[in-house]
């Protein structure tokens, strides 16, 4: 039997529904444990992840492992990380409201297949799509809200925490509450 998730992806990769499409180099849909309760969602691909065709790599996805490895899920392993859009915005700028909201259904399609129990959202555009479109990250991150039987959560993108190492504590903080939180469900 086909794995449900190969098979969206490779749906996916013709996708051609916003004009990121014409301008990517390859897609990046995702990475990860197909059985993970545990979701990590970022806003977009940047140069890197273009030209591999996989989500955090470079210097924030060296980040994102370390976090990773603080609350024991390597990549492979009881994990699945992905993006708002699936396509790299030209320049890195953010993706615009309407390229998100047509890439939006490969995401949700994505979580029907996990059905993950946590999503966590790595920078203010993921969590203000998915939590409270007001949401602040120095105001909000680290608090868990339930929706739809889903706890989501909001902390910083691994990318802003290197602009900014400040806030590498406050990131720290969150990833403890969520290796405790992944503790107390059992997850
Ligand atoms: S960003 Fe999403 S909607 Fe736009 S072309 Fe890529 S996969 Fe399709």
């Amino acid at each position: 039997m086909t794995d449900p998730m190969q098979q969206l992806q490779t749906q996916c990769a013709s996708c051609q529904n916003c004009p990121l499409g014409a301008t990517r180099t390859n897609l990046v849909f995702g990475v990860g444990d197909p059985a993970a309760k545990l979701l990590f969602v970022g806003e977009g691909p940047g140069e890197q992840e273009d030209l591999q065709g996989e989500p955090f790599v470079g210097k924030s996805g060296q980040l994102l492992d370390r976090y990773l490895a603080l609350i024991g899920r390597p990549r492979d392993g009881g994990v699945y990380i992905a993006n708002i859009v699936k396509c790299r915005p030209p320049h890195n700028r953010d993706p615009k409201p309407e390229e998100s909201e047509q890439c939006l259904p490969w995401l949700r399609a994505q979580v029907r297949i996990l059905r993950p129990k946590i999503i966590v959202c790595l920078g203010r555009i993921a969590a203000q799509r998915l939590i409270d479109p007001e949401f602040r990250v120095t105001r909000m991150h680290g608090v868990f809200t339930e929706k739809g039987g889903i706890l989501f959560m909001g902390t910083f993108h691994p990318a802003a925490l290197l602009r900014n190492p400040a806030q590498k504590k406050d990131a720290l903080a969150d990833f403890q509450a969520l290796r405790d939180k992944l503790e107390e469900l059992g997850i």
